[in-house]
């Protein structure tokens, strides 16, 4: 098979993972910017992250054949003190033209606090100014339903927003109509043990079918398995779903969504 990785964080992998990604058929692979593992000391931190997104992750995909994109933002674990946000937010511009650079992500609410909001509605309004699209972070577990309703809410304010250039990442079960009703793609993330299984995925596909709808392995620095989305693909295989419709939702789909960003090109 070949497919598209939509959310891979390589920066805390090895290059194996690369070759295997590779060799699992992976043609493309997007980044979004997310916390490191730790809390970074300084903008600077992320001026070094912003140059490893667009320079050296590239050419590390590169050498096993595959494409690699980014997005830009402070991701919401680290968003919750303004001052420090913007700091790393004046960074953007300076990055944004660069030719991996997808759009904004992943933004959104980890505590649900109001200082994490506002700088949600920032980003939100740097995509609308470039036009590009939007990659969105929803909580985990017990925070995730009010932090999706939150992030709804407040992106419905934006009237000038187009819906179907937003993915919002991360959905569940008790989320995914949400977030498909209100015309806004929803991303599933394969994790060993929070977030999705294979099999999870799969019935959420079975219930409310395979429109604007991808998934990711959203693989760390934490327990995450790069090769969820295969893996996946193969259970998919196992019960009985046609080669197109594994292929629609590992390689159309992504594809799709992500040729709303001018960089995107396979
Ligand atoms: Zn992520």
């Amino acid at each position: 098979m070949s497919y598209i990785e939509p959310h891979a964080h390589m920066v805390s992998r090895t290059t194996d993972d690369y070759e295997r990604l590779a060799l699992a058929g992976c043609e493309a692979l997007c980044e979004p910017a997310f916390w490191a593992g730790f809390d970074r000391s300084s903008a600077a931190g992320f001026y070094d992250y912003f140059r490893q997104l667009t320079e050296y992750e590239p050419k590390r995909a590169a050498r096993y054949g595959i494409k690699h994109f980014c997005w830009l933002c402070i991701n919401p674990k680290e968003a919750d003190d303004p001052g420090f946000a913007r700091e790393v937010m004046a960074l953007i511009p300076e990055f944004i033209g660069r030719e991996n650079v997808l759009g904004i992500g992943e933004i959104g609410l980890n505590k649900n606090t109001r200082n994490e909001l506002k700088i949600f509605e920032e980003h939100v309004q740097i995509a609308l100014d470039y036009d590009l699209p939007v990659l969105i972070h929803t909580p985990h577990l017990e925070d995730k339903l009010k932090g999706t309703k939150l992030i709804l809410d407040s992106l419905s304010n934006f009237s000038k927003l187009d819906h179907s250039k937003v993915i919002i990442d991360h959905v569940e079960e008790h989320t995914v109509a949400h977030v498909l009703d209100a015309g806004y793609w929803a991303g599933m993330t394969l994790y060993p043990e929070s977030k999705c299984t294979p099999n999870r995925a799969i019935d959420i596909l079975e219930v409310y079918g395979s429109e604007n709808i991808w998934m990711n392995s959203a693989c760390d620095w934490g327990v995450s398995d790069p090769m969820a989305v295969p893996k996946c693909a193969l259970e998919m295989k196992r019960r009985k779903h046609s080669p197109e419709m594994i292929r629609k939702v590992t390689f159309d789909n992504p594809a799709k969504f992500l040729s709303q960003s001018p960089r995107f090109k396979l």
